[in-house]
């Protein structure tokens, strides 16, 4: 550890991962595994200036730049985070807190390292209810990560009900995906035609759930919002997806519920039953695909992937999240993206990256 560096006390201690960028200091402990470029590219930076390093890496986008602050820890502090300490102003106290900071600083890593936008809500309190206060800058407000605890509802009992461990996904799933598919082929099992048959359908689900999922993603979860959007609609975005993109690193609202899910699918169902001859083996292969999809995209955020495949669409799905949230919408595969022209080409790499 250079000794000029004048480094706080506590990057000396074990569990912190203190570091120094153009003259402010970082905890990055709770962020070194959850870093979207891996965590082996953070080695050795531990109690040291890594301003000459993040220069030379590759560019990080300004919603990186901005997830950034959340790890500034002052010095002369106990290494308490500094958003902790802050934004505890009330938004509707004071209307000029809510004009566009001016003074925005130029990063030599090509960003703009612009003012924090989180003093117009306050993070102590429910976040829902005050999504109708932000809506001018809703848009802008909600691509900006941070790492902090999200609170929905002030009412406990509703609070509760919007945390979802990702295990009640499959344990609520299986079990309707096994019935619907066994009632039919069950009938079926005897004629290898039927068989091949209720396969096809089955398959057909499958890409049927692929197809809805980069729609919903693309033009429901991520629907045109501007300035002019009524508070409904930003609360409603906010719930279905904002706070994924506000929150990333909250593994509790990541998964989709299964209740609202269940809805959600008999709503889709409904019509297409009509039309649809063999539904439930469509709908058993459709709800197969969600499934897998909702791990994978579990999996994405928090997993250590090895296999190539995977490494690609972690990062693919990083690159929709931090610097190109108008692509990239295919989240257990890239094919509607190629479809419609909205892949990201992701740059290759001359090193491995991992996150564990
Ligand atoms: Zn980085
Ligand atoms: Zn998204
Ligand atoms: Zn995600």
């Amino acid at each position: 550890m250079p000794s000029d560096m004048d480094m706080p006390k506590e990057a000396e201690s074990n569990d912190k991962f203190i570091v120094k960028y153009r003259q402010q200091y970082y905890d990055l402990s709770r962020f070194m595994h959850k870093h979207p470029g891996g965590i082996n590219t953070l080695k050795g930076l531990n109690s040291g200036d890594m301003t000459a390093r993040f220069l030379k890496a590759p560019p990080h986008s300004d919603a990186a730049m901005y997830l950034m602050r959340e790890y500034k820890i002052d010095p002369e502090d106990s290494g308490k985070p500094k958003s902790s300490q802050r934004e505890t102003l009330h938004p509707d106290k004071d209307e000029t807190l809510r004009q566009r900071p001016t003074e925005d600083t130029e990063d030599k890593n090509n960003n703009q390292v612009d003012e924090s936008m989180e003093h117009l809500v306050d993070w102590s309190k429910a976040m829902l209810p005050q999504i109708a206060n932000i809506t001018d800058c809703y848009d802008e407000w909600v691509h900006k990560p941070v790492d902090r605890p999200l609170r929905l509802f002030e009412p406990w009992y509703l609070e509760m009900c919007t945390k979802t461990p990702w295990w009640l996904v499959p344990l609520f799933w299986i079990p309707v995906i096994v019935k619907c598919a066994l009632e039919e082929f069950t009938s079926a099992w005897q004629d290898s035609n039927q068989l091949a048959v209720f396969t096809g359908y089955l398959l057909f689900g499958v890409l049927l759930w692929s197809f809805l999922e980069y729609t919903l993603h693309r033009w429901v979860f991520h629907v045109k919002l501007s300035s002019k959007t009524g508070s409904w609609l930003c609360t409603f975005h906010f719930m279905i997806h904002g706070l994924h993109h506000k929150v990333p690193f909250d593994p509790m609202r990541l998964v989709f519920p299964p209740l609202p899910g269940a809805v959600l699918a008999a709503i889709i169902y409904t019509p297409l039953s009509f039309v649809l001859s063999h539904p439930r083996v469509v709908l058993s292969g459709a709800l197969a695909g969600y499934l897998c999809y909702d791990m994978m995209h579990y999996y994405l955020h928090y997993g250590n992937p090895s296999l190539g495949a995977f490494v690609h669409m972690k990062r693919y799905h990083h690159h929709h999240h931090f610097s190109h949230q108008t692509l990239g919408y295919g989240i257990s595969s890239p094919l509607w993206d190629v479809v419609f022209k909205t892949r990201i080409h992701l740059r290759k790499l001359r090193y491995q990256l991992r996150w564990s």
